[in-house]
């Protein structure tokens, strides 16, 4: 148990365990502070890890005072004004950086400023006193999380995680410091805190505007989402609605019957101030529909609840669905064993697996990330019987998690550790319905693997494209639930563009018969294209009309040597402006990605004489088979070795070598499983600016992790990368993989900021699904909840996947 009363006998092994790396957590007179020793960079890391915080988001560093302060930061005579009137006490300054300034990176999150900050609770500068050290100290809670007044509500949030967890009481105020920033006679507001601003004001003798912050964070606590409980929070309630718990103001505060707390019964803002994260904690523990808070006056201290109340609040406007979805997928019920019976006599006794170690292979998704369990797995073997397994869930309530293939990378096809859900895999509906030469179209069920798709489509003389290196694995229905992509996106587009007409049995068990093959209909809303890339969340693909195309007659493909990254995007536009829509690939590869598929791949070898730090594969097409693209393909190659775009090249003379020169770009995911642990992001960014995207990533990547080795490969094409990261060579995997929400967040971060997408082609998934919040607009979550609920009013497919 890591609680220990503060006293003159346990400062001393607190300070002891922060001079050796370990996290304490400690009271201040604002909220219990997670500490490490700011000086040292493994430390800090662990605090960012047992937050899950983002490292983008700077810590604020505890010291004595304005003595201490100075061995870090240039501190100037305002910056003096305002510590000695303020220090100790609840006032962060950001001050610019010193040049020697030995405070760790991480700390600072690359900025050239440092928030600092004299507390004013005696265990604090006890601890300060023994370790000798500035103290990194974020709140001791899970990023995003209500801030903890008390040690008890550490313990809720972290456990075991930090060495120790000083009890020193009650925090006195119970809201963070505010902090300013201050540059030369420049002083901005960049968080409201327990101290308010006219008292600064004061001190200043002007009026302090607040800092707009314009999406990107430059101190500690400006990120929009901060201090959110769980239950969602109506604020400028006067009155609670029944089912709610209501946080009351002031002595005019309405009589309720249910659950309540009153923040001050004088309206007094201090007390308010004081009691107030701890009252949202106990008001969030009820269970209620949502926490109804009264107005607060905006003005001294209200400012700051107020400022912490709307970022509450916005966590959940951003999330409409979340509660439902969590309250479905942290508690479903298990079915009952009448209804698992009634299931099993739907597909019969050899089609259902019961038995734990049989269901497993159903259970895990290939990079082992997902482990989940199933009440039972189900094959039906037609729409009718998937169209009776949903008519009986839906009238149960039991939850089903489609699967196809199982080569999903978001975990979308992997039931929750509950054991609740029932798993209905395709995998039996593998029959060719249809073949129309005419009309270059094939109609084929769900379960056939792409693979046997592309085979068929080949014995008839035509082309079906969607090429993805799982495509041994994934089945039909699954490419087109993730709207799949692949390497030959750039000339014939995604799984929805390949798609005429779909066969999709409803939440309710009723069968929707779409399988037109019509490439014009323009009768009312595409209700195909909801079904596209909804992840088992809409309905159960059960066939599909897909298009052929004509069998190429000549294909050339090339591999090409680069030094520079920028020199890719500008190749890619020659080579797209030459051969227009005969491009029918260009994807990119890193050395280090090519020197683990040498390493690890059997029968793989160096197509280039020398080593290059990039290379590019690409694949010109035509229908006539008259030398047109070798030809087109060297003229590329020569004046792209004119324009020094790229060093060298070789143009597969075989179809074996053309298989070798693509077998080496489809090996870069598997063979990063030998290297350790590895961190993956498939994003898209504008392809002009996929050279700064990778830039600004891998230098955050070494910020934050040392050592850690990208592995940035994919459709440069498309604009699309799998922005992959090794651990370190020498690092512990589980150490390493603790990172991946950080790193995620971080690196989306960068995404987002180029008008990019969190999710290229694998879809959201469970993965992805709390991103998606921050990605997305309330309106665009809002018109997907409207579209889930009126599909799946019970939320019984897939549910806590995708929204
Ligand atoms: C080595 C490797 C390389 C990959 N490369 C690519 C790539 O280049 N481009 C790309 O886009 N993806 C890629 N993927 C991801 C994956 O292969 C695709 O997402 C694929 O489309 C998933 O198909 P699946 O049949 O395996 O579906 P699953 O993994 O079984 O399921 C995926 C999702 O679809 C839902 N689902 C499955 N079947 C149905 C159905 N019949 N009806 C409704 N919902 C259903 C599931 O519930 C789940 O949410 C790769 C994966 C691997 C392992």
């Amino acid at each position: 148990m890591p609680i220990v009363a503060a006293t003159k006998e346990s400062i001393a092994p607190a300070a002891e365990a922060l001079v050796n790396g370990e996290m304490v957590a400690f009271p201040t007179e604002t909220v219990y502070g997670l500490g490490a020793n700011a000086l040292d960079a493994a430390a800090v890391t662990k605090v960012f890890a047992c937050k899950e915080r983002p490292r983008f988001n700077p810590l604020i560093v505890h010291v004595l005072g304005l003595d201490q302060a100075q061995s870090y930061a240039a501190v100037n005579e305002t910056a003096r004004k305002l510590a000695e009137r303020f220090w100790p006490g609840p006032l962060s300054l950001v001050l610019p950086r010193k040049r020697n300034c030995a405070i760790a990176d991480l700390v600072t999150a690359g900025l050239n400023t440092v928030a600092l900050r004299a507390p004013n609770h005696p265990v604090a500068r006890a601890l300060l006193e023994t370790a000798k050290l500035p103290i990194a100290a974020p709140s001791a809670n899970r990023s995003g999380r209500v801030s903890p007044t008390t040690a008890a509500h550490v313990e809720a949030e972290l456990g075991e995680l930090p060495a120790m967890i000083l009890d020193g009481g009650p925090c006195k105020l119970g809201l963070e410091s505010t902090v300013l920033g201050i540059e030369g006679d420049q002083v901005t507001l960049l968080r409201l805190g327990a101290l308010s601003r006219q008292e600064i004001d004061n001190v200043l003798g002007r009026k302090l505007a607040l800092h707009g912050g314009g999406g990107k964070v430059s101190s500690p606590g400006q990120l929009s989402i901060h201090y959110a409980p769980a239950t969602p929070l109506r604020l400028e309630a006067r009155t609670p609605r029944g089912g709610e718990a209501f946080l009351a103001f002031g002595p005019h505060a309405p009589l309720y019957a249910g659950p309540m707390i009153n923040l001050s019964e004088q309206g007094d803002l201090s007390e308010a101030t004081n009691k107030f994260f701890a009252a949202l904690r106990s008001l969030d523990a009820i269970g209620a529909t949502a926490i109804a808070v009264m107005p607060i006056p905006n003005q001294g201290l209200g400012e700051a609840i107020n400022d912490r109340l709307q970022r509450a609040a916005q966590a959940r406007l951003s999330s409409p669905a979340s509660r439902f979805d969590d309250a479905r997928t942290t508690a479903p019920k298990r079915p009952s064993e009448a209804t698992l019976d009634a299931m099993v006599r739907i597909v019969g006794e050899d089609h259902a697996i019961r038995e734990p170690a049989a269901m497993a292979p159903y259970l895990v998704e290939w990079r082992d990330r997902y482990v989940g369990r199933a009440a039972l797995v189900l094959k039906p073997a037609s729409a009718a019987e998937v169209a009776a397994i949903l008519k009986r869930a839906n009238e149960t309530r039991t939850d089903i998690v489609p699967q196809g293939g199982n080569t999903g990378l978001v975990g979308g096809q992997i039931p929750f550790e509950s054991g609740h859900e029932v798993v209905v895999s395709l995998s039996r509906m593998t029959h060719v319905r249809d073949i129309d030469l005419n009309g270059n179209t094939m109609t084929v069920e769900a379960g056939l693997v792409l693979a046997n798709a592309q085979a068929v489509a080949a014995s008839a003389g035509r082309l079906f494209p969607l090429s993805l290196a799982s495509e041994g694995s994934c089945q039909i229905g699954g490419v087109l639930a993730t709207n799949a992509g692949g390497t030959a996106v750039l000339a014939y587009g995604s799984a929805r563009d390949l798609t005429l007409g779909l066969e999709v049995v409803l939440a309710d068990g009723r069968v929707w018969n779409g399988l037109k093959r019509l490439r014009k209909d323009n009768s009312g809303y595409d209700l195909k294209d909801l079904f596209i890339g909804s992840e088992g969340t809409l309905g159960i693909i059960t066939a599909a009309v897909l298009r052929l195309l004509p069998k190429p007659a000549e294909i050339v493909t090339a591999f090409a040597g680069l030094s520079h990254l920028e020199s890719a995007a500008a190749f890619f536009t020659r080579a797209y402006a030459l051969a227009g829509p005969m491009l029918t690939a260009f994807e990119l590869l890193p050395r280090i990605g090519l020197d683990f598929a040498l390493k690890h791949g059997a029968d793989t070898r160096d197509p280039l004489h020398s080593a290059h730090p990039w290379y590019v594969l690409f694949e010109l097409s035509s229908q006539r088979d008259d030398g047109e693209v070798a030809r087109l393909a060297e003229m590329l190659l020569s004046e792209g070795i004119e324009a020094k775009e790229i060093d060298d090249a070789v143009i597969a003379a075989s179809l074996a070598q053309r298989r070798e020169l693509w077998r080496l770009r489809e090996l870069m995911s598997e063979v990063q499983k030998h290297e350790g642990g590895s961190i993956k992001h498939d994003v898209a960014v504008p392809v002009a600016r996929m050279p700064e995207f990778i830039a600004r990533a891998n230098q955050l990547v070494e910020l934050m992790i040392p050592g850690a080795r990208p592995v940035p490969f994919g459709h440069l094409g498309d604009g699309n990368i799998h922005y992959n990261v090794s651990q370190p060579p020498s690092m512990d995997r589980a150490v390493f993989l603790a990172n991946w929400e950080a790193l995620n967040a971080a690196v989306h971060e960068i995404v987002l900021d180029l008008d990019g997408s969190i999710s290229a082609e694998h879809g959201i998934g469970r993965l992805k699904r709390d991103l998606l919040r921050h990605a997305k607009q309330p309106l665009e979550l809002e018109m997907m909840r409207k579209i889930k609920n009126a599909f799946d009013p019970y939320g019984i497919l897939n549910p806590g996947k995708l929204l």
